[in-house]
């Protein structure tokens, strides 16, 4: 939940996996919030697979809108904090997740909805030379794979074999998807064999057998050939060894050939969970009762392929998953308020549709079983149904209104310029920067050979993660030395925490200080001291401290004619986080976006230096243009900007053609009184980034034009890999300052 004072975080839920139960889950407390209840996600994929519609997706007639779901939406929705990583360590007597890469993780209630995956280490030599059909995003990788190797093959002139292992609902349907997609991609139908082998004497052993006689039927008029009564031994480089077993008949072993193999046979719980010492049943899975509540740990709760509900066997399908994420979210709320919790009984019967390939499926339920189009059309209107429940969520109601936050929320320069005009502070003669303002950080002289610089800056959480907040809070804060030139070498820290339970208020600051000491550590930088206080919000700043020879500093102004103007990074963080609070953001746009915020500018000023850049800056809260202005100086210059040259972040663009303009955004705008020739700012998405804060954004240095291709490389190869020459001064010191848009010179 996103915490208000009147509704102190009491107790903390975390969801581990992002299942198809968890899915219902955030949408009851986007729709219903518990007040007191701080939630976090975690989950290995964010664009989670929908399982149901991999067949549609793998021959082409869904696309990846109608395939996956993107938790980033719906979790910013339902307030709940999402944190990307795998977790293979649960400590439940510290109450305790382990994400690599991050501090522990600790919660008070925990929901497990991890699904299940084939189990490889059940069959030699699988792990090494087999692609498992989940985890879903894996083997898509493993697809794209499968057609280029199916292409080399088909240019060879050669068949290309690929084998399925298993002879349930999923082996089917991707034998059909498959075969379906490169027929008709290729258009050469005999380049491609199909084999399925199954250790039972039938397929689809779970259902009607009904619809395994129809799978048989339908897979035979495919030519795909199914091997019944074969069990797979060990998988090997271009073969699987198997044991066909038919009844009255001795067993033989046999080998088939095959170019790829793939491993769909039935579910298996990861082996993890038994160092948990959570019950689980036979099969590993975990065990829960009635109330999807775990038999030994109560405050543990598990709900999909994952659950084993004591006394209920059913098949894993996602048909139960989804069917558990309701009673899973009545009693987690019922949990955490103390209530008695409901009892759930899963279904007897459930509905299958199975694809089988050129818009046919199987429909079957208990002993009841059919095949024709109007299943597909049924099974694909139920699938992109499902799947577009939980994507493209409506802004909320207040979305005008929001205020954002990071750099974002800044006061904008104008203001600020006119509030700074009215003070008369003292000064000292050692004093070199005026009200800090000529330059990215005060200077004050030391001695003759030393300078120190001081900065400070502070903001409010744009991002739900207190770890993830403080590191780019931290790099964002040293930038401005970083901008001079300067390392940095000691700060202290503000942080503002929310009112919350004493165990829930000492983990955010814990997070908070381990996100910004390991930035600060990574930079020799100590940490001397601080402040902290209980706020409305969780906010973070810190000062720095930095010593430096003055003839090594680089300036905020002095731009020559001629100077090439080089930015580290890309633009368009407010925007995206501006749509991200307001359920439009992709996870695929915010998780770029993160990564480079979380990288330093300190390499990138030192390339500069080394490329004989004079003048730089760092570009945040006014925007590139806001500082690009600064960067002119009282003296003026004229500036040429190649907007098509201008680094933007993936999704930034479509953002603010949209609109989804940050709070600062209107304000940064009235910078375009220095553009030339601009009629309507309003229509262009390119010229609106111009005016877009950005949160810990990239250097933007002036370096003469010489050595413009030896730094840009340079840079690239440091890790900036967005750094891009983006426009040129055509004059200097020329009173006014005019900034001009064109087209990259030819
Ligand atoms: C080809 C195929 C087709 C299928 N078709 C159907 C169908 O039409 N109908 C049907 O009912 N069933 C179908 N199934 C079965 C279905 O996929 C599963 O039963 C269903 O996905 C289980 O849902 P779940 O909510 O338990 O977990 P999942 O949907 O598998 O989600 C698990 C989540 O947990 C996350 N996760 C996993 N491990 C970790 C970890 N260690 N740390 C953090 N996060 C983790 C994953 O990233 C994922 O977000 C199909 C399966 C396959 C393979």
């Amino acid at each position: 939940m996103q915490q208000t004072p009147s509704a102190p975080a009491r107790k903390r839920l975390v969801l581990l996996g992002g299942g198809h139960s968890h899915l219902a889950v955030l949408m009851s407390l986007a729709h219903d919030p518990v007040p007191g209840l701080d939630v976090t996600l975690v989950s290995r994929d964010v664009d989670t697979p929908y399982s149901g519609a991999l067949p549609a997706r793998l021959c082409g007639r869904a696309q990846d809108d109608d395939f996956l779901i993107d938790l980033r939406p719906l979790a910013q929705m339902a307030g709940a904090r999402l944190l990307q990583a795998s977790v293979e360590q649960i400590d439940l007597e510290r109450r305790v997740l382990h994400c690599a890469g991050r501090p522990a993780v600790p919660f008070d209630i925990l929901s497990l909805n991890l699904g299940s995956r084939p189990d490889l280490s059940a069959l030699p030599g699988a792990e090494q030379h087999a692609a498992a059909v989940k985890p879903i995003s894996g083997f898509m990788e493993r697809w794209e794979q499968i057609q280029r190797d199916h292409d080399a093959a088909l240019a060879a002139d050669r068949h290309y074999t690929i084998a399925i292992v298993g002879g349930g609902p999923a082996s089917v349907e991707l034998a059909c998807a498959m075969q379906e997609h490169l027929r008709r991609t290729r258009g050469v139908p005999l380049s491609l064999r199909i084999v399925l082998v199954c250790a039972r004497a039938r397929l689809l052993a779970g259902m009607a057998s009904k619809a395994g006689g129809l799978a048989l039927q339908m897979l035979q008029k495919r030519d795909i050939d199914v091997r019944l009564h074969c069990r797979v031994l060990a998988v090997e480089a271009g073969q699987l060894k198997v044991e066909e077993k038919r009844a009255g008949q001795e067993a033989q072993i046999l080998s088939i050939a095959c170019d790829t193999s793939i491993i769909a046979t039935g579910a298996a719980a990861p082996a993890w969970l038994a160092t948990t010492r959570l019950a689980l049943d036979g099969r590993g899975f975990v065990r829960v009762n009635n109330r999807l509540q775990s038999m030994s740990h109560p405050f543990v709760f598990a709900a999909g392929d994952i659950a084993a509900i004591a006394g209920q066997p059913r098949p894993k399908a996602g048909v139960y998953a989804v069917r558990q994420g309701m009673p899973l979210a009545r009693n987690l709320r019922r949990f955490f308020l103390g209530e008695p919790l409901l009892p759930y009984s899963p279904q007897t019967k459930a509905l299958a549709l199975l694809y089988m390939g050129d818009e046919q499926a199987i429909a079957t339920r208990g002993q009841w079983a059919a095949i024709g189009h109007w299943a597909w059309r049924w099974k694909d209107w139920i699938d992109k149904r499902f799947v577009a429940r939980f994507t493209h969520p409506a802004p909320p109601p207040e979305a005008a209104l929001i205020r954002c936050a990071g750099c974002a929320a800044k006061i904008g320069s104008h203001l600020l310029r006119e509030v700074l005009a009215e003070l008369t502070p003292c000064t000292h003669p050692d004093i070199l920067s005026r009200h800090g303002l000529t330059e990215d950080a005060a200077i004050v002289q030391l001695d003759p050979q030393r300078v120190m610089l001081q900065s400070v800056d502070h903001f409010r959480a744009f991002v739900n993660d207190p770890y993830l907040f403080a590191r780019i809070a931290t790099v964002h804060c040293l930038s401005d030395i970083h901008a001079m030139g300067a390392r940095s070498h000691s700060a202290l820290a503000i942080i503002g925490v929310p009112h919350a339970a004493p165990a829930i208020m000492q983990d955010q600051m814990l997070q908070v200080m381990t996100g910004c000491t390991e930035v600060l550590n990574a930079h020799d930088t100590a940490l001397i001291g601080g402040h902290s206080a209980e706020t409305a919000e969780l906010s973070f700043g810190l000062s720095v401290t930095a010593f430096a020879a003055p003839d090594r500093l680089l300036h905020k102004t002095g731009l020559a004619a001629g100077d090439r103007l080089i930015l580290c990074k890309a633009l368009g963080t407010g925007t995206l986080f501006a749509a991200d609070m307001r359920y439009q953001a992709r996870q695929r746009w915010i998780a770029p976006a993160l990564a480079q915020m979380q990288q330093s500018n300190q390499r990138a000023a030192e390339i500069f230096q080394h490329h004989g850049a004079r003048t730089c800056t760092d570009v945040t809260g006014f925007g590139l243009l806001g500082h690009l202005r600064e960067m002119c100086g009282p003296q003026g210059a004229q500036v040429t900007l190649w907007s098509e040259r201008l680094p933007v972040l993936e999704g930034a663009l479509e953002c603010l053609e949209r609109g989804w303009f940050s709070s600062l955004h209107a304000e940064n705008a009235r910078h375009a009184e220095v553009l030339e020739q601009v009629q309507d700012p309003g229509r262009n998405a390119r010229l609106q980034l111009l005016f877009d804060p950005q949160t810990a954004g990239g250097l933007l240095a002036a370096i003469r034009p010489e050595h413009e291709q030896a730094c840009l490389a340079a840079l690239r190869a440091a890790g900036y890999h967005a750094a891009s020459c983006i426009g040129e001064v055509t004059q200097a010191d020329s009173g006014t300052t005019v900034i001009s848009l064109a087209a990259v010179p030819a």
